[in-house]
């Protein structure tokens, strides 16, 4: 079960921000991609990602979460396989 910090302010009780809430995929121009055959599940990619937008399963690279990803091309120039290409998003 996720559990989520809360703090009580002037008697309201807050909760930390999180981009998690917003589909920030909406605000992107170019899209990562990923060449399957290149990659080498290191997950340098998810390390470097900044929105949580890597995804993994069973410990390999998994995709994207393209509801999140703003498109920053930080996982295309941080993996060392050259396995990510940045596309123009209605490509
Ligand atoms: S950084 Fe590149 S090689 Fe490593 S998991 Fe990500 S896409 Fe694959
Ligand atoms: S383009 Fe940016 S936000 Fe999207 S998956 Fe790559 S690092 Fe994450």
């Amino acid at each position: 079960m996720k559990t989520v910090k809360t703090a009580t302010m002037g008697g309201r009780i807050v909760e930390p921000g999180s981009a998690m809430k917003f589909e920030t995929g909406d605000w992107r121009s170019h899209k990562p991609v990923l060449e399957r055959d290149m990659c080498i599940d290191c997950l340098t990619c998810w390390i470097y990602c900044p929105d949580d937008s890597v995804l993994v399963k069973d410990g390999k690279m998994g995709g994207f979460r393209y509801t999140h990803c703003k498109g920053c091309g930080i996982c295309a120039r941080a993996c060392p396989k050259k396995a990510i290409t940045m596309v123009e998003e209605d490509e």
